[in-house]
């Protein structure tokens, strides 16, 4: 079959079944017909028809070495340098559709899954199934352009103790039954974006876990379908509010496109067959699971692709609203826009340094340097978190006078066409400007951006550490001390 349509997208997963609850309901029929998910199953499929364009054919697609069908690009196992320009640009071309607002669009988990099914031989030091079951699950998903989507950490209860340990060990997901088609999993996991959306869930290792018998039922990776019996998603109240207001694109111009869902995952005894499962019973392994295949690496080297994107448009966003209310030529206004541009800059450096010195690891896998982009996936969660407030600066009250687009031909047509123009827009445009300003610093889509950037690898104060930690700075102390010893 290879690269889908947006139709075949949809079609695929209103014939599935998830158990999904959302605003207190099961939902019953299609998840793209359910006002929660219409809109961003929509933009999802719009990503999926951009595969046919034949303008972006060779973009964002190549040739099955297995089939010779058209397959995503983000499936492209890297060999050479231009190997990864042909991943970036692909990755680039959807992030810019969303101003990079769509984090799990699947080229982030199909790079992942990419790299770890190139990675056999990590996978069979816990038994040579494992890396058959990684290479042929990757096959499956490339061939059928599968959405997916991972959730990765415990349940929020008690973080004095390890995941294992919380609720007397019943609460995070574990494996609880053993038969000879399968494991059983009980318990939960926070969080999986997109979960009612995906085609299937990546149930994958993610905090640091003990290399004690104790946590062997918790170490693991699978995959299995989102409608797989037993599974639930338990989601957050929807931030795209204009199906039940009966709002426009205009009112909400972004979380009326881009409302991915975050739904808790609860497995009540869901069977996993063995085929589906790629690690077991190895914490020491599990620990290792995204460095040591270098997952994480091309998993970086996506969410670079996407956030350089994010920050273009941020950029382009806070020039016309300056430009629009005539405040540009105050210093501290430049001043601010001038971050967001060294922003822009140090992203694409890192991004760029990462392609340059990129080798092939020991799984034939042409890879980025790792050094600049885990800076930069340790830069970006602080960084994000300016723009935001920048734009709640410079467009101050322009960020509430802001009737509705049914206000713009209403009753209070004349006064908003008089008092809402702006120094080079008319009113129209200056209210669908400030609208869209205010859907990426205000509204609570916005708010849940930001705390999306800040959380997106896992606890920034955590990475840093790790980051520290896992850094060689001896030859610059050597050099310090030379310097010392050299003033004798
Ligand atoms: C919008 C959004 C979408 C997400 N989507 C997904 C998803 O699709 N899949 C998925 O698997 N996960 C997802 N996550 C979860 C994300 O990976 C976590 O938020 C992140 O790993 C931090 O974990 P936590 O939220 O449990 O925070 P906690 O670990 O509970 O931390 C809360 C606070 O306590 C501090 N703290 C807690 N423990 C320690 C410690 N041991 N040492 C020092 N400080 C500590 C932290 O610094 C932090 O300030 C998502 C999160 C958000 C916000």
């Amino acid at each position: 079959m290879g690269a889908r349509t947006g139709r075949d997208y949809l079609e695929r997963l209103d014939a599935s079944r998830p158990d999904v609850i959302v605003h207190g309901e099961r939902v019953s029929g299609g998840i793209s017909a359910h006002p929660a998910f219409r809109n961003v199953t929509a933009s999802y499929a719009r990503l999926y028809d951009m595969q046919h364009d034949p303008a972006l054919r060779d973009v964002l697609t190549y040739a099955s070495p297995a089939t010779g069908d058209r397959v995503g690009m983000s499936f492209l196992v890297p060999k050479a340098a231009a190997d990864l320009e042909r991943r970036r640009a692909a990755m680039s071309a959807w992030a810019r559709v969303s101003g990079g607002m769509l984090g799990r669009t699947g080229d982030y988990l199909n790079s992942a899954l990419m790299a770890l099914s190139q990675a056999g031989d990590w996978f069979a030091q816990a038994d040579p199934a494992y890396a058959g079951n990684i290479a042929a699950y990757y096959e499956r998903v490339r061939e059928q352009d599968l959405l997916l989507t991972h959730t990765l950490i415990p349940p929020q209860v008690n973080r004095s103790v390890t995941g294992s340990q919380q609720g007397g060990g019943a609460l995070m997901a574990r494996i609880t039954g053993q038969d000879d088609n399968g494991i059983t999993v009980r318990g939960a996991r926070m969080l999986a974006t997109i979960g009612p959306i995906a085609d299937e869930l990546l149930v994958f290792p993610s905090t640091v876990l003990r290399a004690t018998a104790d946590d062997a039922p918790y170490a693991f990776a699978f995959a299995i379908p989102c409608d797989t019996p037993g599974l639930r998603f338990i989601c957050r109240q929807s931030l795209d509010h204009t199906p039940q207001e009966g709002r426009t694109h205009q009112d909400a111009p972004l979380s009326s496109r881009f409302e991915e869902m975050d739904a808790v995952v609860v497995f009540d005894d869901v069977h996993v067959p063995w085929t589906r499962i790629f690690m077991l019973g190895h914490p020491e392994l599990c620990n290792g699971f995204y460095s040591a295949t270098d997952a994480v690496v091309h998993m970086t080297h996506q969410v670079a692709c996407r956030t350089t994107a994010k920050t273009e448009f941020i950029l382009g966003l806070v020039s016309l609203l300056t430009e629009a209310i005539g405040i540009e030529q105050f210093g501290h206004v430049l001043e601010d826009v001038a971050e967001i541009v060294i922003a822009l800059e140090t992203a694409r450096a890192m991004l760029r340094a990462a392609e340059a010195d990129a080798t092939v690891n020991e799984f034939g896998v042409f890879t980025p340097a790792w050094a600049p982009l885990n800076a930069c996936r340790n830069w970006y969660p602080k960084a994000y978190q300016r723009f935001p407030a920048i734009i709640r600066k410079l467009g101050a009250s322009g960020l509430m006078a802001l009737p509705t687009e049914a206000d713009l031909a209403g009753q209070a047509a004349a006064d908003i066409d008089a008092y809402l123009q702006a120094k080079n827009l008319n009113a129209t445009d200056r209210v669908r400007l400030f609208r869209l300003a205010w859907d990426a610093a205000l509204s609570d889509f916005a708010g849940r951006q930001a705390l999306y950037e800040y959380y997106f690898f896992g606890d920034p104060v955590r990475m840093a550490e790790a980051l520290v930690r896992g850094y060689d700075r001896e030859p610059y102390k050597e050099r310090v001390r030379q310097f010392l010893r050299g003033q004798d």
